[in-house]
């Protein structure tokens, strides 16, 4: 199939591209890598009267460390990063998830803030941007604002941007020498969407972990994090004993949503397979 007409314009600044959005409200569309975007379209799933191309904004470009965090602009490709030395060092558990993310061309043009925004809950960055404890950064005509990232999905494809703001990035805290993460996805083919996925972060210390998020995607309407689990685990040292228990309160306390092809009950046992994964390969670190 093929699109409806639209108008196109190249944005050249944050500024137009906020009164382009007030002056056409949900009759536009922004468009970062067009790689959601573009299918929606052509499939007639969205039928907006301008595409606003954001590609040009530098402003949403970059990776850096600003202060006390890793400044990832919304802009920022998967492949690059994939690729870059700031996060490997500062947030490792997106570089070890990019990989997961669809194949390469579209890796090349896809980006961190179209992900977020889109918030497809089967998707890694939600449940990363969670794992991380990142911050939005968002800007409309009323100003910036930030919003957590574990506030920012609340429903399926649904997100706390306002309808006419854009997301400009994230802040991440650094991670130290003692963040331990993993990230652990179930997939029919490698690219293909998770069955289920977990996004894993902690600090160690010996065998006690603490500041424990356990994020899983691709169980439920949004990225969810497992509150019980990781206060049992915060804290303590980490055993047979306790994996056990984590990965029952895990299972008890997520309510997994089937999909096409996996039933609930079979992405349960998946949380709790997915966790118990994870946590050895942290203690083992
Ligand atoms: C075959 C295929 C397989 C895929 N597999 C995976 C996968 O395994 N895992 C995965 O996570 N993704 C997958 N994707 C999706 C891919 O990662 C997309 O690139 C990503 O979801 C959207 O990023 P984008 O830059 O292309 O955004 P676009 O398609 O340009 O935009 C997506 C949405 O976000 C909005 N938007 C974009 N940027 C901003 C911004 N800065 N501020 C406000 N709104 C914005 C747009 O208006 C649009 O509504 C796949 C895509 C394809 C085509």
């Amino acid at each position: 199939m093929k699109a409806a007409a639209f108008d196109y314009i190249k944005a050249q600044s944050v500024p137009e591209v906020l009164a382009l959005m007030s002056e056409h409200g949900d009759d536009a569309r922004l468009m970062a890598g067009g790689q959601t975007l573009l299918a929606t379209l052509n499939m007639r799933l969205s039928e907006p009267q301008l595409l606003i191309d954001i590609t040009e904004l530098t402003e949403l470009k970059g990776i850096e460390i600003i202060g006390e965090h890793l400044w990832v602009g919304a802009l920022v490709t998967h492949t690059e990063i994939e690729n870059a030395a700031l996060v490997k060092k500062y947030a490792p558990i997106l570089c070890a998830a990019a990989p997961h993310i669809a194949h390469r061309a579209i890796r090349n043009l896809g980006t961190w803030g179209g992900s977020l925004v889109y918030g497809d809950p089967a998707a890694e960055w939600p449940a990363c941007s969670i794992a991380v404890n990142a911050t939005m950064v968002v800007r409309g005509l009323q100003g910036e604002r930030r919003i957590l990232a574990s506030d920012f999905f609340v429903d399926l494809y649904t997100t706390a941007l306002a309808p006419d703001e854009i997301l400009m990035g994230t802040e991440i805290p650094l991670a130290n020498a003692k963040q331990v993460f993993s990230f652990q996805e179930l997939a029919r083919r490698h690219g293909d969407y998770a069955v289920a996925g977990l996004a894993a972060v902690a600090k160690k210390t010996g065998q006690v972990f603490s500041d424990c998020h356990f994020v899983f995607f691709s169980v439920a309407t949004t990225p969810v994090a497992a509150v019980q689990a990781q206060s049992l685990v915060n804290d303590q040292a980490v055993n047979a004993e306790l994996i056990a228990a984590a990965v029952a309160a895990a299972r008890a306390e997520i309510e997994t949503m089937e999909d096409i092809t996996n039933s609930a009950a079979a992405k349960s046992h998946l949380v709790g397979v997915l966790l118990e994964r994870a946590l050895k390969k942290m203690l083992a670190e």
